[in-house]
């Protein structure tokens, strides 16, 4: 069967065939892969065509599909029952891993996704200031809690729909957009109206509207503007913990955050979302604290064996090393053919993350990304499909490296996009 024809069996019983927005393939036409299995850094679809997979599963793979350490460890963990409700040592052992290796954390409380860490990690900031004012940037992507689905990235500002209907104007309204990497924008409304917001919630490297690293001024009025007023600032790592470094965006840059939301790698392919902070904040939380917050499947078996073997595999900073080199080396080596074909192109990248924008830079918010050429997108994207090269089907996605892309597989993303780039449409 072609991916066609599992697309239009899935249509008929799935909300447009998919369960996620963005993999239906909207923003860039055609239809998606249907995936049959992976291995290291390629997937193949159900056709029995091999891709070289720069998706991750949106950054979750990073040790590539398949890892047979964390595979074993998953299916070590099935034998013994599937879910409990009730504690098990396992989700202790990933706790301890989260509070040695995350600045900062003394206390974490497990969820399955990074949607719910983030929402959770409002309804604390929220509670513990007696604020409920909430920053946050435009183009900045945090899972679909309604607070949050304001001048959204990733799905929903690839689907048109930055701010969703269905989120109470009320609630929307709590919720103050500025533009990212604006120190200015964010010291002003801090000084304005401080004291009637709870928390600033932040993607240090944005990630859901492409990869746009931060600016060292933009680092610094976060940390600094926030504790002056006593907002709780939200590390939302759900992309970045564990790939841009081994104590993710907050230890690259060398800061700190009231509370870290973490998902994607920590769960290693499996449903897992985190939130963490000062014991002095988490312990508001039920059954501590009167913050509710629950969940039959928190800290499933499954996924916390996933997580442990998948952070155990990271313990090496050599890893780390390794892979902000292979970065380097293809945003390098895209920057020179951008040089070479004199196209009008940006290319960010941080460890594990690229992004190639159509258009000059500086590219440093949503305002810059929005000036991206759609259409050249669209080109480079399928160009790179037919030459067995899948990226995030959308401008507004970053694009990942795994620890299981090699040398000779940059090699190809290179050789293909010197020739999507000869053919730009003009
Ligand atoms: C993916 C992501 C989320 C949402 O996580 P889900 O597991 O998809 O709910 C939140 N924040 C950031 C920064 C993300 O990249």
């Amino acid at each position: 069967m072609t991916d066609a024809d599992l697309m239009e069996q899935a249509r008929r019983v799935l909300v447009g065939g998919v369960n996620s927005p963005v993999r239906a393939y909207h923003a860039v036409g055609g239809v998606p892969v249907f995936v049959a299995r992976g291995s290291g850094a390629e997937i193949w679809s159900v056709d029995g065509t091999r891709y070289l997979d720069c998706v991750g599963s949106w950054g979750t793979a990073l040790l590539g599909h398949a890892d047979p350490d964390v595979v074993a460890a998953v299916v070590r963990a099935a034998r013994d029952g599937l879910s409990f409700g009730a504690p098990t040592p396992g989700e202790t052992e990933l706790a301890r891993r989260l509070v040695e290796r995350v600045p900062g954390i003394e206390r974490v409380r497990l969820v399955s996704s990074g949607t719910e860490a983030t929402l959770s990690a409002i309804r604390l900031a929220r509670a513990v200031t007696g604020r409920d004012g909430l920053i946050k940037f435009a183009g900045g992507y945090h899972g679909h809690g309604d607070s949050l689905l304001v001048e959204a990235g990733s799905g929903a500002l690839t689907g048109g729909h930055p701010s969703s209907p269905g989120v109470p104007a009320e609630l929307a309204r709590l919720t103050r957009v500025l533009p990212y990497n604006d120190a200015a924008a964010l010291r002003d409304l801090l000084d304005r109206e401080g004291e009637r917001i709870g928390a600033v919630i932040v993607e240090i490297v944005a990630g859901n509207m492409g990869c746009v690293p931060p600016h060292p001024d933009f680092l610094a009025a976060l940390t600094e503007a926030t504790r002056a007023r006593g907002v709780r600032l939200i590390a939302d790592e759900v992309m970045t913990g564990f790939r841009v470094g081994p104590q993710g965006a907050l230890g690259r840059y060398g800061l700190s955050a009231d509370l870290v939301t973490l998902g994607k790698i920590i769960g290693g392919g499996l449903p897992l979302g985190a939130l963490a902070g000062r014991a002095s904040d988490l312990d508001a939380l039920a059954p501590v604290g009167p913050v509710y917050q629950a969940g039959t499947l928190s800290g499933n078996p499954l996924s916390v064996a996933s997580g442990v073997a998948t952070l155990d595999k990271l313990g090496d900073r050599g890893v780390y090393q390794l892979l902000e080199e292979r970065t380097d080396r293809l945003a390098n080596g895209l920057e020179a053919l951008i040089r070479e074909t004199g196209i009008e192109a940006t290319v960010h990248h941080v460890p594990g993350m690229w992004s190639v924008f159509f258009c000059t830079p500086p590219v440093d918010n949503l305002t810059d990304v929005r000036r991206s050429r759609v259409e050249h997108f669209r080109h480079f994207f399928h160009h790179l499909k037919t030459q067995g090269i899948l990226l995030p089907p959308s401008p507004y996605e970053s694009a990942f490296l795994s620890l299981a892309h090699e040398d000779h597989h940059i090699d190809r993303i290179l050789e293909a996009a010197r020739q999507a780039l000869r053919t730009l449409p003009a």
